[in-house]
């Protein structure tokens, strides 16, 4: 999905002109999050005619994307780059930044701590996405979400399932509730139950026999049977389930197959699967990354890139935590976190020459290897 998010929006700009910074902005930049130039500009913003003009001056840039190979080597030797720069599938460009002696940091590698907070964009972007898988749903349904009492007759309210409770999938229930629909959700981790019933949801019950939380608040990855067992109970309720949204992941693996193709061909037609977690391969074996599937009358949804859809909002929240994390980074009254800061460390790509991930560097490896 073409990306429609901007790095920097003009309300934060003068966070940014407070601390003693010139702001640039590409011109039209902001268009499709709505943020056009004439308002960068009343904001005190330089808008700059095309982006080799801007790459030319600027000593940091905030991106959304990654940057390819041609706009890597636009960058200046020194400049500082933040943005959700998938680092390991973009490996290759993040040697390019090191040969250009580039600082780069990559905001999805921002840990999940308090202090972090302010500068988390994957917990962002993962509230939007969240919210508009089910917006996404309740377009495509056939169905109304609300119980409706009608001189016509009682339309009863739409069964929504989420499975996996991290952040995008709080915020589907929080969404679907809003909507009026009859919500359950699942997560292995215990301490989520109570979370699903706050929000006037209720909890799927099954026997999985292990908490598989780790101390990191994170799941780790479950066996097989862990998962066979889980899939039977989805199963049992899928044909009563008018919407699923699918949020489960476990950091760093392919997502748990939840949803196989004979349990979507026991669901209703005209139901439909909107699966977050494509990108990582699926909580439905039916996603492909990027496309809609129909099965038996079953839509599909292979939801890649959300935020893009709500580029004004996503835009905003993203544009503050790069700005948090650039002022964390270089405050103004010079008192930066030093090299081994837990920030730092997590968030640093390449400086000095060197690509500072060990990851990266692995996948740079592995692909010379090959
Ligand atoms: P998160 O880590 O906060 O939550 C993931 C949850 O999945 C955790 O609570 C974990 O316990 C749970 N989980 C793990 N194994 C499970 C299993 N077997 N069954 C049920 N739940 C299980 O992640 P998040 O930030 O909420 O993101 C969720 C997914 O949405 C990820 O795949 C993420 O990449 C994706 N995402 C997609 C978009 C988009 O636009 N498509 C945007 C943001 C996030």
């Amino acid at each position: 999905m073409g990306e429609t998010r901007v790095a920097l929006t003009p309300n934060v700009v003068p966070l940014l002109l407070n601390d003693g910074h010139e702001v640039l902005v590409e011109a039209g930049a902001g268009v499709r999050a709505h943020c056009v130039d004439a308002r960068y500009a009343e904001a005190g913003v330089r808008i700059v005619g095309d982006a080799a003009a801007l790459y030319a001056q600027a000593d940091a840039i905030f991106r959304v994307q990654p940057p390819d190979s041609r706009v890597a080597e636009m960058m200046r030797e020194g400049t500082i780059c933040m943005g959700l720069l998938a680092p390991i599938a973009h490996a290759d460009v993040m040697e390019i930044l090191a040969q250009r002696q580039i600082t780069s940091y990559a905001l999805e590698l921002i840990p999940r701590i308090s202090r972090a907070q302010g500068m988390d964009a994957l917990t962002s972007m993962a509230t939007v996405a969240g919210y508009k898988a089910v917006v996404l749903a309740a377009d495509r349904l056939g169905k109304m979400f609300p119980l409706m009492m009608t001189a016509a007759g009682t339309v009863a309210p739409a069964k929504v399932l989420v499975l996996g409770v991290g952040v995008a999938g709080l915020q589907a229930i929080a969404t679907a509730k809003r909507l009026g629909a009859r919500v359950t959700a699942f997560d292995p981790r215990a301490a989520v139950r109570e979370q699903v019933q706050s929000l006037g949801a209720s909890f799927l019950e099954m026997e999985l026999g292990e908490d598989v939380e780790m101390s990191s608040g994170y799941a780790r990855e479950q066996s097989d049977v862990f998962l066979r067992r889980e899939q039977a109970t989805i199963g049992e309720h899928l044909p009563e389930v008018d919407v699923v949204i699918c949020a489960a992941q476990v950091f760093g693996k392919r997502a748990p197959v939840l949803i196989t193709a004979e349990m979507v061909g026991q669901m209703r037609p005209g139901a439909v699967v909107v699966d977050l977690a494509a990108e990582q391969g699926g909580n439905c074996e039916l996603t492909r990354s990027g496309y809609e599937t129909d099965h038996g009358g079953v839509t599909i949804i292979a939801a890649d890139n959300l935020p893009s859809l709500v580029p004004t909002d996503a835009s905003q929240l993203y544009a503050r935590n790069v700005v948090n994390l650039f002022r964390y980074l270089y405050p103004r009254d010079g008192n930066a976190p030093g090299s081994t800061d837990e920030i730092v460390q997590a968030a640093w790509v390449t400086r000095d020459g060197e690509i500072v991930n060990a990851a990266v560097r692995a996948a740079l490896q592995q692909g010379a290897t090959a």
